[in-house]
């Protein structure tokens, strides 16, 4: 039997304001001191009342604004009821009916392939909420501690539609929508530090049928690879029960990142009556008004002070500068990185910058970026700057150097910041035109393998690529490989 899967998610994130949602508290994510950012009204003493941040509502309605979801004139927050020792007021302030955002829609902009990036996620509402303490369970099991530090820190909480079919795309999502709260400075979205947490929602639905399977939530689900991973897993052991003629049971899943398996942690066979119901401290909120001058914000102005937007980005580095997909997406992806690009393309030499622009997008995302990542390297670490790095793409694309040479000087200026220009003189890198230096040097391969001659003669093509190869390594890289190809051709068939 084949079945759909059909995935919804639900997106959680801590916004960065000042204060807490509804008092003056510090919000700080980082605070290490347990209990220390706390008052009455974020720990629900009774008669304390709550007030809210203005700062808050306006970075959802940014979110919504860049998600293009349509803002409400009018919004409201609701009481959630509900009792958990993490919430010491018996109630979650959230909103219900009234979101600050409905509909809206991301696109997959971060995939390499072209049919996925323009794949639209439909988002069925973004609302704001106060997030809970925290519970610790010391490892001597006997007691749990609570943490209030975290308990009223204004919480985003964005959910999508169900039209999400892979592990991929929900990843794709979620890393488009961190991006996107990162620009816009409404959050630092660090999923392993729970600034970001995704949930998903996953059910089957068998072909030719039209209601959906019965659903399946994952939680704790604390970076991209865990969700990509956890839906792909749900995915293929709903498909096993489904086959086995087994029921799939309703429940609640957690993950576990070491066995990369989910786990049942409770069915939900009702739905949770929360008794949602106004909150009764708190004035409606009258979010703009098309008379000037009346409700809390311009959004006509707010939508005009939206910073460049990622997708926006990314094409944009595309049509100016040319350079693939791939690239463009680890540019955006990757502020210093990109700034460090731009800065080394307006120094490439006017000659060569057709040329030199995609090298230097290459040679910057995947040799640049490798060698700190593989080096743990930071990147004041990196001694390599926009000037001596064009002059290697200058170098690189005038084919003064060969790439092999290219990467032995990146290597050097990457530690070092010396001058490529000089590192190429001293060192002697610079290709050899000299044919007679090439043709002795060729003869002298020639001679030391002559198995790879019989080859060559038998047929086998690649036996001259080694000869190269070869060739090269005793010219420590100066040389152009066409060059010794054409003259090992001659040698060998002449
Ligand atoms: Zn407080």
């Amino acid at each position: 039997m084949y079945y759909e899967p059909i995935i919804g998610l639900e997106i959680h994130a801590e916004l960065k304001t000042k204060t807490k949602m509804f008092c003056d508290c510090l919000n700080d994510s980082n605070e290490k001191q347990p209990n220390k950012n706390i008052c009455p009204i974020c720990l629900g003493h009774p008669g304390t009342l709550p007030v809210i941040n203005k700062k808050a509502v306006e970075f959802v309605i940014k979110v919504g604004l860049a998600l293009e979801s349509e803002i409400p004139e009018f919004s409201k927050f609701d009481r959630k009821n509900y009792f958990y020792p993490d919430l010491p007021k018996g109630y979650q302030i959230s909103q219900y009916d009234e979101p600050l955002c409905r509909g809206g829609k991301l696109k997959l902009f971060l995939s390499d392939d072209p049919q996925e990036s323009s794949k639209e996620i439909k988002i069925t509402r973004v609302h704001l909420e106060e997030d809970a303490g925290k519970l610790i369970h010391p490892e001597d099991k006997k007691s749990t501690l609570i943490d209030f530090n975290r308990a009223g820190i204004p919480l985003m909480e964005l959910v999508t539609e169900p039209v999400i079919h892979t592990g991929k795309e929900a990843r794709l999502f979620s890393q488009g929508l961190q991006l996107l709260l990162k620009t816009l400075g409404v959050s630092e979205a660090d999923m392993e530090k729970g600034q970001m947490r995704c949930e998903v929602n996953i059910s089957l639905k068998p072909k030719n049928q039209k209601e959906l399977g019965i659903k399946v939530e994952v939680k704790n689900l604390n970076s991209f690879r865990a969700v990509e991973r956890a839906i792909d897993y749900e995915i293929k052991r709903q498909i096993g029960l489904l086959d086995a003629g087994e029921k799939i049971i309703q429940e609640t899943r957690g993950w576990d990142q070491v066995k990369e398996i989910t786990y049942s942690q409770r069915s939900k066979e009702e739905a949770q009556d929360y008794r949602y119901f106004p909150e009764p401290d708190l004035p409606p909120l009258h979010l703009y008004s098309k008379i000037k001058g009346e409700g809390l914000f311009d959004l006509e102005q707010m939508k005009s002070q939206l910073p460049e937007l990622p997708w926006q980005t990314k094409q944009n580095l595309i049509q100016t500068y040319n350079i693939p997909s791939q690239g463009a997406n680890i540019l955006v992806q990757n502020n210093k990185a990109l700034l460090f690009f731009k800065d080394t393309v307006s120094k490439l030499d006017p000659e060569y910058k057709k040329i030199g622009t995609p090298l230097a997008d290459n040679y910057l995302t995947t040799d640049i970026l490798g060698i700190k990542e593989k080096e743990g390297l930071d990147w004041k670490d990196i001694k390599l700057n926009p000037d001596n790095f064009a002059q290697l793409i200058n170098n690189l694309a005038s084919g003064k150097i060969s790439s092999r040479v290219g990467k032995d000087i990146l290597l050097d200026i990457i530690h070092s910041n010396q001058d490529v220009e000089e590192i190429i003189q001293t060192k002697g890198l610079g290709k050899i035109k000299d044919s007679n230096i090439l043709i002795s040097t060729i003869e002298e391969v020639i001679k030391n393998n002559s198995k790879a001659i019989e080859d060559y003669k038998k047929g086998k093509e690649n036996a001259v690529q080694f000869l190269v190869g070869q060739a090269m390594a005793k010219l420590k890289g100066a040389a152009d490989p066409k060059e010794l190809e054409k003259l090992i051709r001659e040698k060998i068939t002449g």
